[in-house]
């Protein structure tokens, strides 16, 4: 898949993605899962996109191990991986290497 980045920004742009945002920000009760707070909150991937994308690929999925744009769409909107984080747990849970965040959903049966 070229130009991923440029799906992920059309991606984001969309009405599709406006009203998953706000549904899962209702089902959040407009707070942080991780520390609470009301403020700064934000709808995203558990894991990197790019990181689900390479560890999918490797395990043999998308044609011929690639991807193709429908594919990368199913999983960007795929409510099962995302969540409502505040901006400064998001830039703690930035931290965390990619390989981890993949095991942690590995564990909870998500990938
Ligand atoms: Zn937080």
């Amino acid at each position: 898949m070229k130009d991923v980045q440029r799906l992920y920004q059309h991606l984001y742009a969309t009405e599709r993605w406006k009203k998953v945002r706000v549904w899962m920000l209702q089902q959040a009760g407009y707070r942080c899962r991780e520390c609470g707070n009301r403020k700064d909150l934000e709808c995203v991937h558990k894991v990197p996109m790019d990181a689900v994308i390479q560890s999918l690929q490797r395990k043999g999925q998308g044609k011929g191990n690639r991807m193709d744009a429908w594919q990368v769409e199913q999983l960007f909107f795929d409510l099962y991986r995302l969540h409502i984080l505040c901006k400064a747990c998001q830039r703690n849970r930035a931290r965390i290497p990619p390989s981890m965040l993949l095991a942690e959903q590995e564990r909870a049966g998500i990938i």
